[in-house]
């Protein structure tokens, strides 16, 4: 992601980098004795996790019925697991239930009401605690619902929502809305574990009860049917990625212009607000960052291409607030983004999206290698820097660091100048890619995987630098 949130939204990249410069004066100007700090726990065991997250999701299939003129939408979800090892209570993260929903900020008042609940046919009262409880966790800012039935180990399990979301009158466009820094992910739209490492499946599917024609764009495979009465979109990831990284747009078709071209190999779908007048810029951008990426990192690592939702540049204005952007978030073969930020989110296919963070606190590494893949911080991080970007944060908790941006940038030049250039590291991500795509990782893997290419032991160096604190 590339962030500029409330009234930062509009602050440019030179403003940003301006940020970064000022960051790392005060960092090396630290006074600095290691014998003074201590370290953070940087090894994540992973009963920690399952003890958190409980289940191991295949797949997530979710009906949105859609009337965009009586503003609500009601879904029909359907989770397909198994219990993690030594679990026999199932959770799941389902934002409406907790009347939480953080989307009101971009969309307005959004309200859900659970219909039902139904966990291997049995029906659940989810207003009853014997049935299911809310969970307010003590390591997480996510709420969790949690299933009072004991399930068995081996096997799978089903849990099947639905609901309704009543939206404000008036509005048209319907999306994901993710925020990784935030960690703000898709259970505002479909129950899921919002969790980088939790992959599934997701097959959704959009039917459209409206006069109107719609447009969709997003992750994955998506396919339009025309039906008797209603226009149906589906999309179908097709391989098992996490949650916060499918997008999907349904958006009126008379307000956007669409378009489809191969580049560089790869299918690029571009919808953009009909006065957009960047698409020719965002081909530009695109063809320059697949042609990069491919020639260093290897194939596209998704095979449906990408679908890009661009936004406005952060000059113009915008109906409902949608589709401003010096602001972007990459997704699964997807993203939402402002032409000056596209090509941020397109390294992100490979770093983020395909390489894939193990936690939330882990997500640091995927933006730092972004940052600095593109050359905006080439600057080893000092040795005396210190911090507690990622150790500071419970390995279940969500969001992460934005020193990532800067400072956590500096390490990845510092991974660079230990191997030797540039060219060394990115050959490491190279085989990093094709041997770890789709299966996540943390700092401390990463750096496992450092060693094995390198012979160079970067883990004294990476505690202080990311899992330190002034001791008590
Ligand atoms: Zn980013």
């Amino acid at each position: 992601m590339r962030n500029q949130k409330g009234h930062d939204m509009r602050r440019s990249w030179t403003g940003y980098l301006a940020l970064t410069v000022v960051l790392v004066g005060i960092a090396c100007d630290e006074e600095f004795d290691r014998g003074d700090l201590c370290p953070l726990d940087y090894l994540v065991d992973q009963a920690v996790l399952d003890a958190e997250f409980r289940v191991d999701i295949s797949t997530i299939a979710t009906e949105f019925n859609v009337y965009p003129e009586e503003g609500f939408v009601e879904a029909d979800a359907t989770v397909t697991f198994r219990m993690r090892p030594g679990q026999h209570r199932a959770r799941i993260h389902f934002d409406p239930a907790f009347n939480h929903n953080w989307l009101e900020g971009t969309f307005g008042e959004m309200n859900t009401t659970v219909t039902g609940t139904l966990l291997n046919g049995e029906a659940l009262d989810i207003q009853n605690p014997a049935d299911v409880s809310r969970i307010e966790s003590e390591t997480s800012l996510q709420p969790a619902l949690e299933f009072q039935r004991e399930l068995i180990a081996d096997g799978a399990h089903t849990l099947e929502l639905t609901y309704r979301i009543d939206f404000p009158l008036g509005l048209d466009v319907l999306a994901s809305w993710v925020n990784d820094i935030a960690g703000e992910g898709n259970e505002v739209w479909f129950p899921t574990i919002n969790s980088p490492q939790e992959l599934a499946r997701h097959r959704l599917t959009f039917n459209i009860h409206s006069d109107r024609e719609y447009a969709f764009i997003g992750s994955g495979l998506v396919e339009q049917s025309a039906t008797v009465d209603h226009q149906q979109f589906t999309l179908d990831t097709e391989r098992e990625i996490a949650s916060y990284t499918v997008m999907w747009v349904l958006i009126p078709r008379a307000e956007v212009q669409h378009e489809e071209r191969v580049v560089q190999g790869v299918d690029v779908r571009i919808m953009a607000f009909k006065e957009n007048p960047d698409v020719e810029e965002a081909y530009a951008a695109a063809s320059t960052a697949l042609e990069m990426l491919q020639r260093d990192l290897g194939p596209f690592p998704m095979p449906r291409g990408l679908s890009i939702f661009l936004m406005i540049s952060p000059d113009d204005t915008n109906q409902q607030g949608f589709g401003v952007g010096g602001w972007g978030m990459e997704y699964f073969g997807a993203t939402n983004s402002g032409v000056g930020v596209l090509i941020h989110e397109i390294v992100h296919m490979y770093f983020g999206c395909s390489l894939i963070a193990k936690t939330y606190r882990d997500s640091w590494w995927d933006e730092a290698a972004t940052v600095w893949y593109l050359g905006h911080v080439t600057t080893p991080i000092d040795d005396n820097y210190y911090s507690d970007m990622v150790g500071g944060q419970h390995p279940t908790d969500v969001g992460f660091n934005t020193d990532a941006y800067t400072e956590g940038a500096m390490i990845i030049a510092a991974m660079a100048e230990a191997v030797g250039s540039r060219e060394q590291l990115v050959a490491f991500f190279a085989d990093l890619h094709q041997t770890r795509a789709f299966e996540p990782f943390d700092t401390m893997e990463l750096l496992d995987y450092f060693y094995a290419f390198s012979g160079i032991d970067l883990k004294p160096d990476f505690i202080w630098w990311l899992y330190s604190e002034p001791c008590s």
